[in-house]
């Protein structure tokens, strides 16, 4: 086929698939572009979990009726003007796609008036194509309402999940907007039924208290917090409510954040959170948080992903030690641990490169000391062949600038980098795995969908096979989009979105066989260097890293520790042993 410029409405369609993953995506749209209308009341009506309609209105400005048609075109947008404005964004919008995407995959009609005019306007589309436009009369504020969505992409249609999946997604969206925006009122109808709605009254305690629930939000308590501006940083503020330690769940699916209004997924922010509550709550639990974070809008760059669930900070660290800061700072009010027991804030920062404080130093000489070493000791599991010891047995002392193990053993001291004896130690479990057959995968609940650069889409096709070996299943889902509904087990603790590309990084500089598949998955799943580990965590590493057969180097070569013999401890202290 010769090239040439594919047609408006299939570069819609292709756009489409990006930014409206599912019913729950229009909502979002059209509810954020009430938002930036002014609107004060936004009112949802969905039927059959938004396949058969998705109705939002609202009654912010409107929009003027000889602009309508132009809402409608990709790029068109009435929030953005130059580059530059593209930082110190102060709207949710800007991409000027959602219109045009929503409209190319359903049929979408908007009554609108805009608060300037006599008349309102009547606009219908069909697969992205004007059906009727006509005057009509309207209250001022906007009416869209999108119906059959997806009838023209029956392979997206196909892959929508059942009406009550739909459903729960819309109603998270609908309450999380309700509880960033307590000043307007939210109401969501589905399938005729009221689910929520929110007063407008202004106060997160009450839309917060609706959307977790009476009986659990009463054990949660107020976070507040100001930081003062100081020269390169920035004022970050932090409002909202997280859980007493005892009340927690197994996932962090209730760490609910806005950054500057926009509901943001952030792994490493919500794994900062948790963090705040070490020694409270122990490993795999977290707390039900809602926090309002407001910085100014030139520190984050939201224009990472057309869902602009994704944000990335100018200086990430300082965002975490704020957010910590604040969580921490409520849990200690509420009296629920004792303030000696907590990092000072200097040393709670683990995102910056601090030294946290290490548990003081016994001597080895002590006697005592092998008992705890036993203590330390996590069994293997019973009936497991075990490899031969390639290193002594080795105690855990700490962490160090949240990238090095400092553990020691018979022989003297050992500084482990955490990041590439993970490597290691992943690399020849997944390769024993693969051997015996007995890979660990699992299925994300959430089927989550990457976008991958062409040459990464190429990469991916090739190693197809060896990817699959691994645990993989990945389908097409557009142009350069997959989705992924396995994968091994030992990507869970990152997100994918960050550790797939890394993968595939690591894989395009090899020969793209199996074991080089393995190498780039061992590499991309470890822990990353700058990571607060836990001690079951650290233990974990070195009691498996002991009996790897090359212990001392990750498999892309990197140094795994350094070792320092009694001798040179002594030598270096001038002690003649
Ligand atoms: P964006 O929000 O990125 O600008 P959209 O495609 O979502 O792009 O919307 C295009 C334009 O349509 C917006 O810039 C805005 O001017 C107008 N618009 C969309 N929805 C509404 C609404 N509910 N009320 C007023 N104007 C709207
Ligand atoms: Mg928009």
């Amino acid at each position: 086929m010769a090239i040439v410029l594919l047609p408006e409405e299939v570069v819609a369609r292709i756009a489409a698939g990006e930014a409206v993953e599912r019913p729950a995506s229009v909502v979002k749209e059209l509810i954020e572009n009430s938002i930036d209308a002014g609107a004060t009341a936004i009112h949802a009506d969905i039927i059959a979990g938004g396949r058969k309609l998705i109705r939002i209105s609202d009654n912010g400005s409107g929009i003027p009726a000889d602009e309508i048609k132009l809402a409608f075109k990709r790029h068109a947008t009435s929030k953005l003007r130059a580059a530059q404005d593209l930082q110190g964004l102060s709207t949710l919008g800007f991409r000027g796609e959602a219109l045009a995407s929503i409209a190319a995959v359903s049929q979408s009609t908007v009554i609108t008036r805009h608060r300037g005019e006599d008349m309102g306007v009547s606009l219908k589309l069909n697969g992205g194509a004007v059906q009727h436009h006509k005057a009509v009369g309207a209250p001022v504020g906007a009416v869209i309402t999108i119906e059959n969505l997806f009838f023209n992409t029956p392979a997206r249609l196909k892959f929508l999940k059942s009406d009550a999946t739909e459903k729960r997604h819309i109603q998270r969206v609908v309450s999380r907007y309700a509880m960033a925006y307590p000043k307007i009122s939210f109401a969501l109808k589905q399938d005729g039924r009221e689910q929520f709605r929110s007063s407008g009254r202004g106060e997160l305690a009450d839309v917060a208290a609706k959307v977790f629930g009476l009986k659990h939000f009463k054990r949660m308590l107020e976070v507040s917090s100001e930081e003062t501006p100081r020269r390169a940083y920035p004022k970050i503020s932090v409002f909202g409510y997280t859980s007493q330690p005892s009340l927690h769940r197994n996932d962090r699916s209730r760490i609910i954040l806005f950054i500057n209004g926009r509901a943001i997924q952030d792994h490493s922010l919500s794994h900062a959170i948790a963090q705040a509550y070490e020694g409270l709550l122990k490993s795999g639990s977290y707390p039900l948080t809602v926090l309002l974070i407001t910085m100014p809008p030139d520190y984050v760059d939201v224009n990472v992903h057309p869902t602009k669930a994704e944000v990335r900070f100018r200086d990430a660290s300082q965002v975490f030690a704020a957010v910590q800061r604040a969580v921490r700072r409520a849990l200690l009010d509420d009296g629920g641990a004792h303030a000696d027991e907590w990092p000072s804030p200097a040393s709670a920062s683990h995102y910056r490169n601090d030294v946290r404080p290490l548990p003081a130093y016994r001597s080895f000489a002590d006697d005592d000391q092998y008992d705890d070493a036993d203590l330390d000791y996590i069994p293997e599991t019973a009936g497991a062949p075990t490899r031969p010891r390639t290193l002594p047995l080795l105690r855990v002392v700490g962490q160090i600038g949240a990238a090095y193990i400092a553990a020691e053993g018979p022989a003297g001291l050992y500084l482990v980098d955490q990041n590439a004896a993970h490597e290691r130690v992943l690399h020849d479990q997944i390769r024993a795995d693969v051997q015996n057959e007995t890979l660990q995968t699992l299925s994300p609940p959430d089927s989550p969908t990457l976008v991958l650069s062409p040459a990464d889409t190429a990469l991916l096709t090739e190693t197809g096979a060896e990817l699959a070996r691994l645990g993989f299943e990945i389908e097409v889902f557009g142009p350069n989009a997959f989705v992924f509904r396995a994968m091994p087990q030992c990507l869970a603790s990152r997100p994918l979105a960050e550790a797939f590309p890394q993968m595939l990084a690591c894989l395009r500089q090899s020969q793209r066989k199996l074991g080089d598949v393995i190498t780039a998955l061992a590499w991309a799943a470890a822990v990353r260097s700058g990571q607060v580990l836990k001690t079951e965590e650290m233990q974990s590493i070195i009691r498996q890293l002991e009996r790897c057969p090359s212990p001392y180097q990750s498999p892309t070569g990197q140094t795994t520790m350094i070792h320092m013999t009694r001798e040179q401890l002594a030598k270096e202290f001038g002690r003649g042993e």
